[in-house]
């Protein structure tokens, strides 16, 4: 394009400064037009970038994943490793330790319970075969010194509180061993509280379960009202003493999902301090869409378990592989980056900026088309700033909010 003479410009050039102006006005002070995707890239590396629930324990457990190793995300069952971590920008995480969960008997917590320990000794065992590239930590300030020492922090947190059982002692036992957030429950119901996915049984939490939270806020660990039912977020916000996080949730109003918080639940958690860290999991971020073939396998499937106990302990491996095979024969079409930022836009518009982060249960089922594993993270960073978040803002996204309550968790702790 051939310049136009000086003179013929100056009307340009007022409109693009008053152009500037307003953007710089509306925008924020740190928005710079100009930026280039190599610096959203220096930027996203630059910064603290923290996972608040990633399942890969699952993944050392079952696949023998080697996490020094570069793995392909379409050819293993694998969403994190140090090189993908490396790549993707991201600095530290928050393996969660989950087990599954069976009867709730004696026998059967201590089962579990055992079961949740040999995951820790193998995810401890694991992170010291790499010295160099990883350490399992337990303050909120060790992610920062790791990260000037080019190092990945691995933070622990129990999903589901379900080995604990009814011994509150089992909380000073995790505490004991690196655990720094307790997912309440999972998908049923245990002794601590209901879940978002069962029938009410004590209307929120258990008498059991107040004292859980009692115990956690005493000894410094987060409170993660993820999965847990509505009366029990309500109940947990309003008992614990310090804010509580919601490690791996989105929005109701933007996916109407059981898993997912109303617009209520957080204003509630946003009130009190606390954090919403956002999931990358398909169903929670839109709804499935209407794909034939899968629907009707979907239909099938129903109708064969229709009446059937499905929780019992024969059923529920059954019920679990055979769905696990629709969703590899028939698998659905995945959400974008586009569409989960939309969750991040609707939460920061509601409660404000302060209380939103990334939890994004990789390698327990998260996929994007667009950041199907941890390496493709900086295209969230990349959609944040095409939206107009500032620097200030993402930083706040990607660990500022969710260290803020981690130091108020242990402060609270240290000063009872
Ligand atoms: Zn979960």
């Amino acid at each position: 394009m051939i310049n136009p003479p000086f003179f013929n410009r100056v009307p340009y050039l007022i409109l693009t400064s008053l152009f500037s102006i307003l953007l710089f006005t509306c925008v924020g002070p740190e928005v710079n037009t100009s930026v280039t995707d190599a610096d959203i890239l220096a930027f996203h590396h630059s910064i603290l970038t923290i996972d608040t629930h990633v399942d890969t324990p699952l993944r050392l457990k079952y696949e023998g994943i080697d996490l020094s190793q570069h793995h392909d995300p379409y050819e293993y069952n694998s969403k994190l490793d140090f090189p993908r971590m490396d790549e993707g920008g991201l600095d530290a995480v928050f393996f969660a330790i989950w087990t599954p969960q069976r009867a709730r008997t004696d026998s059967g917590h201590a089962a579990i319970k055992q079961q949740a320990i040999d995951i820790l000794d193998l995810t401890e065992a694991e992170i010291s075969r790499f010295p160099q590239s990883a350490e399992i930590v337990t303050r909120s300030q060790d992610a920062s010194r790791l990260q000037v020492a080019g190092k990945h922090a691995i933070y622990l947190g129990l999903e589901n509180g379900y080995p604990i059982g009814t011994d509150i002692n089992n909380v000073d036992l995790f505490y004991q061993r690196g655990i720094r957030y307790i997912t309440l429950c999972h998908m049923t119901n245990n002794e601590i509280c209901d879940s978002s996915n069962d029938t009410p049984e004590f209307g929120g939490l258990s008498p059991f379960g107040v004292e859980v939270i009692e115990r956690m806020n005493q000894l410094g660990m987060m409170v993660d009202i993820s999965h847990t039912s509505e009366a029990t977020v309500e109940q947990a916000v309003s008992l614990s003493r310090a804010p509580v996080i919601a490690s791996h949730s989105c929005s109701k109003a933007m996916c109407d999902n059981p898993r997912n918080l109303s617009d209520s639940l957080l204003t509630l958690i946003a009130a009190k301090g606390g954090v919403i860290q956002m999931c990358l999991l398909s169903d929670y971020i839109t709804p499935d869409p209407p794909q034939e073939a899968r629907d009707s396998a979907q239909t099938v499937l129903k109708q064969k378990w229709k009446g059937m106990d499905r929780r019992s302990d024969t059923n529920r491996e059954v019920y679990r592989l055979e769905w696990s095979d629709l969703n590899q024969n028939f698998p659905r079409k995945l959400p974008s980056v586009a569409d989960a930022v939309d969750h991040i836009d609707h939460m920061v518009e509601l409660v404000g900026i302060d209380h939103v982060g990334i939890g994004t249960d990789f390698d327990g089922g998260a996929a994007l088309s667009d950041c199907f594993d941890v390496s493709e993270l900086p295209n969230i960073t990349r959609e944040l700033f095409k939206r107009g978040y500032s620097k200030s803002d993402i930083r706040k996204i990607w660990s500022g909010n969710l260290m803020r309550v981690f130091t108020r968790v242990e402060q609270l702790a240290e000063t009872q």
